[in-house]
């Protein structure tokens, strides 16, 4: 079958990855057409993605970026919308199939609900949009009887330890995490840590956001939220154990206690080109596990003394309701922050512990309060940094 795909976040990590994946399972066999890409400011590398791909439309949300690119290029057959109503128009149009969802933070939330709302299939890398309104997405994936599958390589590993698995009872999920730089750091070490530090993270390359959030372990809160409206679980029923070798991407244990785990070497491209071809299989030339060799699993539990942002968005999901957004806006607000080199790595978890001892917010679980209440929360810890 032909899918007509479009992807929000095309010039990112994930989106240059699901270009990769979209082009290997075109060699195999596959017939995926690519319908829409958008940027937010890296032109060049759209204009790079448009000469391989020519979709027949793009989204460039930066005004000053967009304006640059209208003089700079010109595609003949080419629509190019401009700024995040640009974007909004693509993800309500009806003629893409499947919607690569990897723009980063809740700016992914509003396009990635609107597609919902269509019907559209949805490969979801940008976990925040669960995070923050995770029980509307779920209402709207049943009211639209509409399909969405995990891109997060954890999520993934979830996903594909379920599959065959439709009459078995959970116990609970293990969620593994590589610890990021910082896992063998100590506290004091951590305090003064560079932003370069940071973001150097030992198995994965990703965007920076992301890569400050494995530095945290916030990444791992925000997963085990995801997860629970994923899957469907209870707080208690997901744990998380630090894996560093980031082999196993995570585990199911059933009601009778046996464990079913996913491995693979850690490259994104086999989650994306899962969600892309599930639940068939194709044949790829990524590089393979080598058993060959001796090698360690080793696995320990996390220290929520030494990550307190992961212990903040544990509390934030028993709090439940808004929280998980006022969270994750204090988060964007603070990781942008440090990237800026306005704040010290330890700061971030400050700001969150702060944003969330206020008590003031509605709990009311719509798009409208989620925005309001994410621009609060944005405005006031900014107040205290301009
Ligand atoms: P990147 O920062 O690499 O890419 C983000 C994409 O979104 C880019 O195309 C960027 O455009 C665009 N973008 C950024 N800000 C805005 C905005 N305000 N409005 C519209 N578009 C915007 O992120 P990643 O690919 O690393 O991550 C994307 C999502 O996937 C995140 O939610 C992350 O948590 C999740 N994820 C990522 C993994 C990874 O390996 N990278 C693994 C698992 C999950 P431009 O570059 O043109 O400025
Ligand atoms: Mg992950």
């Amino acid at each position: 079958m032909s899918e007509k795909v479009c992807i929000f976040g095309s010039t990112g990590s994930i989106g240059c990855n699901s270009l990769n994946v979209i082009e290997n399972l075109n060699n195999n066999g596959k017939d995926f057409s690519v319908l829409y890409l958008t940027a937010n400011s890296n032109i060049d590398v759209l204009a790079d993605q448009i000469n391989k791909f020519s979709p027949a439309g793009v989204a460039i949300t930066d005004e000053g970026q967009y304006a640059k690119f209208k003089e700079k290029y010109e595609f003949r057959n080419l629509e190019v919308l401009k700024g995040r109503e640009g974007l909004f128009e693509l993800s309500a149009r009806d003629d893409f199939t499947l919607l690569i969802s990897s723009l980063v933070g809740i700016s992914g939330m509003e396009p990635t609900v609107n597609a919902i709302r269509k019907g559209r299939r949805i490969a979801l890398a940008n976990k925040e949009t669960l995070v923050v309104a995770g029980a509307i997405v779920n209402d709207l994936l049943k009211e639209k009887s509409c399909t969405l599958l995990p891109i997060d390589s954890e999520h993934s590993a979830i996903f594909q330890c379920l599959t065959g698995e439709m009459n078995s009872t959970i116990s609970r999920i293990i969620l593994t995490a590589s610890g990021g730089p910082f896992l063998k750091k100590n506290e004091e070490e951590i305090k003064n840590s560079t932003l370069e530090d940071a973001l150097n993270h030992p198995n994965w390359n990703m965007g920076k956001k992301i890569t400050i959030d494995s530095a945290t372990m916030m990444n791992k809160g925000l997963e085990v939220i995801e997860a629970k409206w994923l899957f469907d679980l209870e707080p208690e029923q997901i744990s998380i154990v630090v894996h560093p070798q980031s082999i196993v991407h995570s585990m199911v244990e059933f009601n009778d206690g046996s464990i079913k785990a996913q491995l693979g070497i850690p490259d994104m491209k086999l989650p994306i080109q899962y969600a892309l071809t599930y639940p068939e299989r194709i044949f790829n030339d990524y590089p393979r596990m080598d058993f060959t060799d001796s090698m360690n699993l080793t696995f320990e539990p996390p220290d929520f003394k030494k990550f307190s942002c992961l212990r903040l968005a544990l509390e934030s999901l028993a709090k439940g309701g808004i929280y998980p957004t006022v969270l994750n806006a204090a988060n964007e607000i603070a990781v942008n922050l440090f990237l800026e080199n306005k704040i010290k790595f330890n700061d971030i978890s400050q700001i969150l512990d702060k944003a969330l001892s206020d008590s003031g917010f509605s709990n009311e679980m719509s798009i409208a309060n989620i925005k309001y209440t994410d621009k609060t929360v944005r405005e006031s810890v900014l107040k205290n940094y301009s």
